[in-house]
């Protein structure tokens, strides 16, 4: 199969925050990423999917030892891959959909066009009136600038939760508990 480069980014707040969703309480808060950690986490979700497409399988998750982060909110923990918002989801969707067509129509329409499009002589010709899939531009709202920092020296990271918030905040990244007062 050929390997298919696709640019996706996704939007930061001016403050350079990405936005995150517990898959528990559904609440939302953000967290400043470092350099390629964005990167990285959209690789790994394209990845997944793909394999999951190729093999019909669930991955061993148990092979990559999957690192787990905790809720800012409600302290559950999950890992990486459960943090994304519906709309960064879809967004990830409509991008795997191009990379899968245009697999198809670089890998499938285009060699049988060109084997069954010209006439030969002493066959019949066949015209292949298939279409090449469209490809469909992904969109994602901007991020805003909503919440409040909030400092977290256990792990010298950010993140930035609701502004009401008046409960304990975990950290995100070692689940470590502060006190709001
Ligand atoms: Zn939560
Ligand atoms: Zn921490």
């Amino acid at each position: 199969m050929s390997e298919v480069k696709m640019n996706l980014s996704f939007p930061l707040d001016d403050d350079g925050f990405f936005r995150r969703k517990c898959p528990f309480c559904h609440k939302e808060f953000k967290i400043l990423l470092e350099k390629d950690e964005l990167a990285n986490i959209v690789q790994k979700e394209i990845d997944s999917f793909m394999i999951k497409q190729e093999e019909g399988v669930d991955l061993d998750d148990s092979a990559c030892s999957e690192t787990e982060f905790t809720c800012p909110y409600c302290g559950q923990r999950a890992p990486g891959d459960n943090w994304w918002t519906q709309e960064q989801l879809a967004y990830i969707g409509i991008v795997i959909k191009n990379i899968m067509a245009k697999m198809i129509n670089v890998d499938l329409i285009r060699p049988f066009k060109e084997t069954f499009g010209k006439p030969t002589l002493g066959v019949v010709s066949m015209r292949f009136k298939g279409k090449a899939l469209e490809q469909q531009e992904p969109w994602i709202s901007p991020e805003v600038n909503d919440m409040e920092v909030f400092d977290l020296p256990c792990c010298q990271r950010k993140a930035k939760i609701e502004d009401n918030w008046m409960n304990v905040v975990y950290c995100f990244f070692c689940g470590f508990p502060y006190k709001v007062v």
